[in-house]
């Protein structure tokens, strides 16, 4: 066996097991490890690089749209929790709790929170007086601690990164106008800048945040056919205003209780980023958020060696100098074949080589690591072509992605059907509902496919629920979820 293919073999294929697959190429690819406190994983820097690409582009988008970033603490006292009833009833089970502190019982316990619509309502309450000022628009890009049952590395971690907007406004209207103006950023991020396509839709009650109106959400398929929900983005109402006691004298002079959104995305979005584009050889990253963009890799023999090395240094400051996010692997010690191995496993989008030959043409060559595509290009035009490359990189993996959803997107019918479907196939299945909590229950436990939302634009409208057959009020996507 080539050394190549040894080397292959350490990564658990998809199709024997996902989870493993998924393990194995988050560990190899170091962009974390385990941390000796359950469910919580350290961000290795290649790991937390591509957080870091993902929370520079969001803070943009957030910025351009008129919010501003603030910071609260993350010790929420209890008496806060209890002021908004379903919350506190949603979140209780999550809750870690700081009893003591500085060797003395603590008078009243303190949640670390998981989410912090309470701290900021009690502050949003000592700020808005007037309509004039509103609205608010903030974020806070922060952790949160949620004590979770189960836990997947970046998917599901009891501590996480996250950002939460926070916003209050005048009207319901101008409330729900920002919820759906914080979802479409969303889509418009997973799928131009992390090349995920996403469903976008509404949340079934049983779904929804715990404290909100109505929750919204963008909902992902992974390669194993299961669902992620991506983000979400939350109409609260003034359910967290009546609680908070956060009013405002409106423009006829009375007394009024602002209306109010929250949003998030978590680093949940690698783990979708990680199970929507990864193969067997390891892991794809998108062009916008890989912290190396092109792997420049000299080839050839020992005595022009020298020659090479010094003008792959020339282009790498060249591309360097021109924002590309570049790396150069000159060892001499390991193989190219070793070399194009182990930046396919790191999801490198593009591979540069260069070898005397090229030299003597005034070219390289260029690899796409999704379609293996190789192009052969003017060193004169390198930066132009690159670029070209790294685009086209990106529209390959949506396309691809999205041809992997349709094929893996069903229409059922009844409970009979899905629960077949199910039991053979992975992936989302259209189906009419009723509106009854009962009925969503049962597909549950018969199927294990739970609801992931209510699709503002489905492939087709359903008459008839699939558990009871009465008239379907709405046509639901089914997933088994992570
Ligand atoms: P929520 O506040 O529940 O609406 O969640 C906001 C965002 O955080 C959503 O995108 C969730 O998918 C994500 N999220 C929720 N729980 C976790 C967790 N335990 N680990 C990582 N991300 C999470």
């Amino acid at each position: 066996m080539s050394k190549d293919k040894q080397f292959v073999t350490e990564i658990t294929p998809q199709n024997e097991d996902f989870s493993r697959w998924y393990i194995d190429v988050i560990k190899k690819a170091e962009l974390m490890d385990y941390s000796p406190v359950r469910g919580c994983i350290v961000f290795r820097p290649e790991g937390f690089e591509i957080w870091e690409h993902m929370k520079d582009e969001l803070d943009r988008r957030f910025k351009e749209t008129g919010h501003r970033n603030a910071y609260f603490p993350m010790f929420i006292p209890e008496s806060f929790f209890l002021k908004e009833k379903e919350h506190v009833e949603g979140f209780n089970p999550e809750l870690p709790w700081v009893t003591e502190a500085g060797g003395e019982k603590l008078e009243e316990r303190l949640a670390i929170r998981p989410t912090s619509e309470t701290i900021i309502g009690h502050m949003y309450a000592k700020w808005i007086q007037s309509y004039r000022d509103l609205p608010v628009l903030i974020n806070q890009w922060a952790n949160v601690v949620r004590w979770e049952k189960r836990t997947l590395p970046f998917l599901r971690t009891t501590e996480f990164l996250w950002q939460e907007g926070h916003t209050a406004h005048e009207t319901e209207t101008e409330a729900r106008e920002e919820t759906s103006r914080m979802l479409e950023i969303y889509r418009d991020f997973c799928e131009n800048y992390l090349a995920i396509p996403v469903i976008m839709g509404q949340k079934t009650p049983s779904e929804r945040f715990a404290g909100a109106v109505d929750t919204y959400s963008i909902e992902a398929m992974m390669r194993d056919g299961r669902a992620v929900q991506a983000g979400t983005s939350h109409y609260l109402g003034n359910k967290f205003a009546v609680a908070f006691d956060i009013k405002y004298l409106d423009r006829e002079n009375t007394q009024q209780y602002v209306h109010t959104t929250s949003w998030g995305v978590s680093t949940r979005l690698m783990g979708a980023m990680i199970m929507v584009h990864g193969d067997d050889r390891g892991l794809a990253l998108p062009p916008k958020v890989a912290p190396t963009q092109v792997i420049m890799i000299p080839i050839g023999p020992p005595k022009t060696r020298e020659q090479v090395v010094g003008r792959v240094d020339e282009l790498y400051a060249e591309l360097k100098k021109a924002g590309i996010r570049v790396k150069v692997d000159d060892r001499s010690d390991v193989s190219p074949g070793w070399k194009f191995n182990e930046y396919e496993m790191r999801g490198v989008p593009v591979r540069l080589e260069l070898g005397p030959r090229d030299m003597e043409n005034g070219q390289v060559v260029l690899v796409s690591r999704i379609t293996g595509e190789k192009r052969i290009v003017l060193q004169s035009n390198l930066k132009e072509e690159i670029d070209r490359m790294l685009q086209e990189t990106h529209n390959d993996m949506l396309e691809r992605a999205m041809q992997f959803r349709a094929e893996h997107s069903y229409s059922v019918g009844t409970l009979d059907e899905m629960k077949s479907l199910f039991e053979e196939k992975r992936g989302f299945a259209l189906a009419g509902w009723c509106g009854s909590d009962a009925c969503e229950a049962q597909v549950k436990e018969e199927t294990g496919a739970t609801s992931r939302n209510i699709p503002f634009e489905p492939a087709e409208h359903k008459t008839s629920c699939l558990v009871c057959g009465e008239k379907a009020e709405h046509s639901v996507v089914f997933a088994r979820a992570y």
